[in-house]
């Protein structure tokens, strides 16, 4: 328990904008997006600045009070959920939500943590750039919560992942100190890359504030085409082939499972199926061109997909007749997650290994985990061109209690999906984190130079151990 006195003194800090102990406020912040992870805070911190962050940290440091931060709480692994046992603060970066400056011409957006994507979107598409990021959650995933889970989306395979787009950082350390590092220079070799190291360290080695982002040149003309075709080996043959045929132009290339469409279909209002073959195996493409000069984008997407339909790669295929059509493209895929939310029960796993390797995987590891667990049906969606998929282990049919069925099999099948991912040299959490959810599974998988580094960063960097204490650094004892 946090004493009365030690919340005074924030509260005292931050003023009624900046701090709340009410239990109607707090609630929402208390459960991951998932519903898996629940936990409880005597209150939120909402600081309007970066110096408050600072003031904030050094009190904690000064009490040794736990901070969570939160940001728009999307985390699929309970990164933002706080410990149950109350002995942590929710720190959320909500309120710092100004675009510090937005230039077309240096290609650049000064954020603070608090901005959500799809606003950083808005914001660079007034100046003619883009932000090329994006994911189901833009709506409510905020830059801060981006860059301390190194975000990844659909946009991965040509422009990277947020360690790509991250051009500067300023962040708060754990003993309260400013860290100003959002000057966006090319070349900085003063050693350790501090920016590379709060990327992805999910709020354990310090709070990211604001942060310089690199924009793109707004898309002048694209086309979105969905490809029905027969296995994930077609889909990366194709992929391999409109690379060949269309250069560096592919800016989205996903994979869907036929069941995974028919749950966005039952579930998703609206939604409707593409083409009529059924196919069980779909691919979704944007091609994007910054400036129109030559063929259109659908001239030259069509022309490709005429020789894979020729070839017998792709089986059928459309181009979206207008924006409304390719955005209802992207709203399935935007909505798998959703759709396999209200589909029931499931385990979901977000895993990489190699690109060459994931077709094999994804048909393999599915039979493999239906096999080895009766009555549950596996699959796969995501973003093959990056070897990175989302794979999800579905309760059998008419499971109802969903936490009974996971804290009854959660374990055995986390291990065997886990266990096949690395006998094909993957990792364990492709873009997602690894937050509380996968924690003992990187102290039992990870190689004990990885620990032992991870340990001594986190240790180096907050010794007192306030910094959203239980996610991503094993534990001592977390190993079997
Ligand atoms: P939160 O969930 O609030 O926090 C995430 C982690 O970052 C936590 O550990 C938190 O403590 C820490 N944190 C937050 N803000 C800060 C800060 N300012 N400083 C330090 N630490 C901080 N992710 C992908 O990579 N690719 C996808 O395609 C994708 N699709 C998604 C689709 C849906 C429908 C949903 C719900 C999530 C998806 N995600 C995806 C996961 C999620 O959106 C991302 O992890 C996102 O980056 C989290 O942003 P957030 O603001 O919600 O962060």
């Amino acid at each position: 328990m946090i004493l009365p006195h030690i919340l005074q003194r924030f509260s005292a800090l931050l003023g009624p904008k900046g701090y709340t102990d009410a239990p109607e406020d707090i609630a929402p912040w208390l459960t991951d997006w998932r519903g898996r992870y629940h936990g409880n805070a005597a209150a939120i911190l909402s600081p309007a600045n970066t110096q408050e962050v600072a003031a904030c940290i050094a009190l904690a440091a000064e009490h040794g009070v736990a901070l969570v931060p939160q940001g728009g709480n999307t985390s699929m692994v309970g990164g933002a959920t706080p410990p149950l046992d109350g002995s942590a603060l929710i720190l959320s970066l909500r309120r710092m939500n100004a675009i510090r400056s937005i230039s077309a011409e240096d290609n650049l957006a000064v954020c603070e943590a608090g901005v959500i994507l799809s606003v950083l979107h808005e914001a660079a598409h007034d100046i003619g750039r883009r932000f090329p990021l994006s994911l189901g959650a833009k709506g409510s995933a905020t830059v801060g919560g981006l860059v301390s889970t190194n975000a990844g989306g659909t946009q991965v395979l040509r422009h990277g992942t947020m360690r790509a787009l991250v051009e500067g950082i300023e962040a708060v350390l754990p003993n309260g100190s400013i860290y100003d590092g959002l000057a966006a220079l090319k070349k900085d070799n003063r050693g350790y890359d501090l920016k590379q190291l709060l990327i992805g360290a999910e709020g354990t080695i310090g709070i990211v504030t604001a942060t310089s982002l690199r924009l793109v040149p707004a898309v002048a003309d694209r086309a979105v085409g969905w490809i029905g075709v027969e296995s994930p080996q077609d889909a990366l043959a194709l992929l391999r082939m409109l690379e060949a045929k269309l250069g560096h132009i592919v800016e989205g290339f996903e994979v869907i499972a036929d069941d995974g469409l028919g749950h966005v279909l039952s579930h998703i209002p609206g939604a409707r199926r593409p083409i009529e073959t059924r196919t069980p195996w779909h691919v979704l493409i944007e091609v994007d061109l910054a400036e129109v000069e030559g063929p259109s984008a659908g001239e030259r997407l069509e022309g490709a997909l005429a020789e894979a339909l020729e070839a017998g790669i792709a089986k059928d295929a459309t181009i979206a007749a207008s924006d409304a059509q390719a955005e209802a493209f992207w709203r399935i895929r935007e909505s798998l997650s959703e759709a396999e939310r209200a589909q029931g029960p499931a385990l979901q796993y977000d895993v990489s290994v190699p690109v060459a390797r994931m077709p094999a995987f994804m048909i393999e590891a599915a039979a493999a985990a239906e096999k080895a667990f009766p009555g549950t049906t596996a699959s796969s969606f995501g973003h093959l061109g990056d070897g990175n998929v989302h794979f999800h282990v579905r309760a059998p049919k008419g499971t109802t209690d969903g936490p009974a069925w996971i804290a009854a099999e959660g374990a055995t099948i986390n291990a065997f999906v886990h266990d096949a991912v690395v006998a094909s040299g993957g990792s364990i959490s492709a873009e997602h984190g690894i937050g509380q959810m996968k924690r003992a599974e990187l102290a039992r998988l990870a190689s004990p130079a990885r620990l032992a580094a991870l340990r001594a960063i986190k240790a180096a960097f907050d010794p007192k151990g306030i910094m959203n204490p239980g996610k991503l650094v094993p534990m001592p004892g977390d190993e079997p």
